[in-house]
């Protein structure tokens, strides 16, 4: 089944009388939902801004994870719910969630015996849905895992497993996914206002983000799912809404393999600042993260900042016997967590992890904070608040072992369309019927013309950033690279959507500029 924008659209148009759920915001909180309530039978509309995932859910670590860190606080209720959530969604995605290992390095005598328990825990916790059981390296195993890890000083390691995974790849499954139980999606269609009536919430009025229309659409229950943005939505609702979200900008840097060529993932588990330091093979690169550094207002593309690369770089030059610096990033990216507020705390480490639903006077639901890996259950809890608010028959959730979209289990990850799970199939189709689209886009990069095709033509991608940032990751891990492949693709999207050379050209140009902010300058 084919996502298409204008079909979603039209539907929406043509509906006659209410959608049981709307939701507002196309991140994994919000689509996550609606897969939940379009799986229950209601029926769903959700609308995104931009595009899909374009905010936090496409600037993850990539981690399907408990949480060491949370569990190190003491957190055990989160901890043993995310555990679980990963057991699920590796079962649920297994193309795009994988098993993978992490090695804590161990300098001080007391790290062995310490993380070797603490890992214990994190098995235990885990059950039946484990990874893998946890246990400590000799010098000479963490050396093997780690082959360039800083030996000087180093007694040892303790190894325990984790998921990972493709965070917007599995937004973009997700939409198919809901859009399958009968879900309308649109990207590119802001939410401007709330309509009520007699106080209560039973409507929103939408822009076209593409065609500059503005429309109304009515619904039983409205889902505020907008992450860093939820303020603004609550202020629609109330213009004296108190705010609620601390935004906490966490930036990652990439570089090539050989800084850490083993299978192994690196986890320090206390920084400077008391953060976890990740330095996580994916995709043929490392990604090295994170930081957590509050900022004052919500941002689309929020800027990595001097002090926060400098971090990262320090931090992982005293980790990694090669020392990368600047030269070799080959991308830097920043997300916000939509951390909840408690109180007055001006530290954001040590704000809520967890996540928050709230229904305000006028029945607006909002769901906010919580993870990736707990996207499944968040939006559970939240379709099943909605149901209540808005008194729709009572349908039981069914996502606990619901099929994603391209679901394959074994994939051959050798495959460089193994993430596309049962999908890689119609792609190689189109590669036989048009043998050109087997071809690359750029030397650096793993990625094939026809996956442009696929993007617009299955995925909804409107512009090429869609493409190059989250159908393919072509920007998080080679920007310069990225920007070169930029005017074939645009070529490719241009022939396929039937637009001009004009378009073309803007969309390069529109595209070259964003990718700056990801390059970073020797
Ligand atoms: C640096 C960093 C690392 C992380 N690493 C991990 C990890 O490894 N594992 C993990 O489990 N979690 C991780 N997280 C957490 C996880 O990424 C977030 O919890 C999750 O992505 C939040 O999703 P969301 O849908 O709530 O927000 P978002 O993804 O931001 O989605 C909200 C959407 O709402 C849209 N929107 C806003 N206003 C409107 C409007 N008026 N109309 C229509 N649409 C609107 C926005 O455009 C946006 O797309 C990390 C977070 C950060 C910042």
């Amino acid at each position: 089944m084919s996502l298409n924008r204008d079909a979603s659209l039209q539907n929406v148009k043509d509906k006659s009388g209410y959608y049981d759920i709307i939701i507002i915001g196309g991140g994994a909180t919000g689509l996550g939902t609606a897969v939940d309530s379009a799986a229950r039978g209601y029926s769903t509309l959700l609308l995104e801004q931009h595009d899909f995932a374009k905010g936090t859910s496409s600037r993850s670590t990539k981690l399907v994870h408990g949480g060491v860190r949370y569990l190190q606080q003491g957190n055990v209720s989160l901890v043993l719910e995310a555990l679980r959530e990963r057991g699920l969604l590796i079962q649920n995605a297994p193309h795009l969630v994988r098993n993978q290992s992490f090695v804590v390095p161990n300098y001080d005598w007391w790290e062995g015996p310490f993380y070797g328990v603490g890992m214990k825990v994190y098995d235990m916790l885990a059950g039946k849905l484990g990874l893998g059981p946890s246990k400590h390296l000799s010098l000479e195993e963490t050396i093997e895992h780690l082959p360039t890890i800083e030996q000087e000083g180093l007694r040892g390691g303790v190894i325990y497993y984790d998921g990972q995974f493709d965070d917007s790849r599995l937004a973009i499954n997700l939409v198919s996914t809901a859009n399958y139980h009968g879900a309308d999606l649109v990207n590119y269609a802001k939410v401007t206002g709330l309509l009520k009536t007699n106080d209560m919430v039973d409507g929103v009025t939408v822009k076209d983000e593409i065609s500059g229309e503005e429309f109304e659409v009515n619904g039983r229950a409205i889902i505020n799912a907008t992450g860093v943005f939820t303020d603004s939505v609550l202020k629609m609702d109330n213009p004296d809404a108190k705010t609620i979200i601390a935004p906490s900008q966490g930036v990652h840097i990439v570089i090539d393999k050989e800084f850490s060529p083993g299978d192994s993932a690196i986890m320090v588990p206390q920084t400077d600042d008391g953060r976890v330091l990740f330095a996580v093979p994916w995709n043929g690169k490392v990604v090295l993260g994170t930081t957590d550094t509050p900022v004052d207002s919500p941002s689309l593309e929020p800027v990595a900042m001097e002090e926060e690369i400098e971090f990262i770089l320090k931090h992982a030059a005293q980790y990694l016997t090669g020392d990368p610096t600047r030269k070799d990033v080959r991308s830097v990216f920043a997300g916000l967590r939509p951390l909840v507020k408690a109180g007055d705390d001006e530290d954001t480490a040590s704000l809520s992890r967890d996540h928050t639903l709230q229904v305000s006077d006028s029945g607006l639901i909002t769901i906010t904070g919580g993870k990736w890996t707990t996207y499944r259950k968040m939006a559970q809890d939240t379709v099943d608040q909605a149901a209540t608010v808005a008194g729709l028959s009572v349908e039981k959730c069914t996502t606990e072992h619901l099929r994603i979209h391209g679901w394959l289990k074994n994939v051959d990850r050798n495959d460089p369309l193994a993430h596309y799970g049962e999908d890689r199939v119609q792609i190689n189709k189109l590669i036989k019927e048009r043998p050109e689209l087997g071809e690359t886009l750029h030397e650096r990069l793993p990625y094939i013309k026809a996956e442009v095709v696929w993007a617009a033509r299955e995925e909804m991608a409107m512009t090429i950033e869609d493409v190059l940032a989250r159908r393919t990751r072509a920007i998080l891990l080679d920007a310069k690279a990225s920007v070169e492949m930029a005017p074939e693709v645009a070529s490719l999207m241009a022939e396929e959507m039937g637009q001009n050379q004009a378009w073309i050209d803007e969309q390069v140009e529109t595209y070259s500029d964003l990718a700056k902010a990801y390059i970073l300058d020797s």
